[in-house]
């Protein structure tokens, strides 16, 4: 991913919603949105209401943004949805939470998502005892996630879990600090995502 860290904070300015996307730095002061809730570039006050196509397509877009994932993987993940019984948005998100970076972050073992797909990237993560290195990959109910009891491994996650201290992890995953291991107890239903998205407009816009 070609992101740099100005662009980062951009994103979220554009979409006018914390992204969560630099770790620490997002729950502090310094975070862009908190100093500049306001759209960048310097016309950006004459731009008038947005369609209903541009309503959509932004919320697709935050949507993409938040979870890390360009437009062919999601598609992917929106023909996913549609195929499984239920509410196709509800669908789409918990196909995006259940992704191992994703629930990697969620466990609270990196600062940020970026970092959890870097450490899985990286070859940090364990599942089921076996060492995955697909950020994409979708968890299963039953399946225990950990990482390498290499010391640099413990030392990257130590300082995540110092970082994220007094996280808790939602309702659909559990972790046990002292072995610093997580398991997918269920699967993330709507409720459990507390990003702020409207993912009907996403499915208005898809479909048509
Ligand atoms: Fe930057 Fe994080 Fe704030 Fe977004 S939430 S503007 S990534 S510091």
């Amino acid at each position: 991913m070609s992101w740099t860290k100005q662009s980062v904070c951009k994103m979220c300015r554009r979409e006018g919603v914390k992204l969560y996307r630099k770790g620490v730095r997002c729950e502090t002061a310094k975070c862009a949105i908190t100093r500049r809730n306001y759209q960048p570039g310097q016309h950006s006050w004459t731009r008038g209401k947005p369609s209903e196509y541009g309503t959509g397509l932004r919320e697709k877009q935050k949507c993409k943004r938040y979870y890390g994932v360009l437009e062919r993987q999601f598609r992917r993940y929106f023909f996913l949805a549609n195929r499984m019984t239920g509410n196709t948005g509800a669908n789409l998100l918990s196909l995006l939470e259940r992704r191992l970076d994703s629930a990697v972050y969620q466990l609270g073992l990196a600062p940020s998502r970026r970092a959890a797909r870097l450490l899985v990237a990286h070859g940090h993560v364990l599942v089921n005892g076996r060492r995955c290195s697909a950020a994409s990959r979708l968890v299963r109910v039953g399946d225990r996630l950990g990482v390498l009891s290499r010391e640099k491994t413990r030392k990257i996650v130590g300082n995540a879990l110092e970082v994220r201290k007094g996280h808790v992890a939602p309702a659909w995953l559990s972790f046990d600090e002292t072995k610093v291991e997580g398991a997918v107890t269920a699967l993330p239903r709507r409720e459990d995502v507390t990003f702020e998205v409207q993912e009907q407009l996403i499915v208005e816009l898809m479909s048509k």
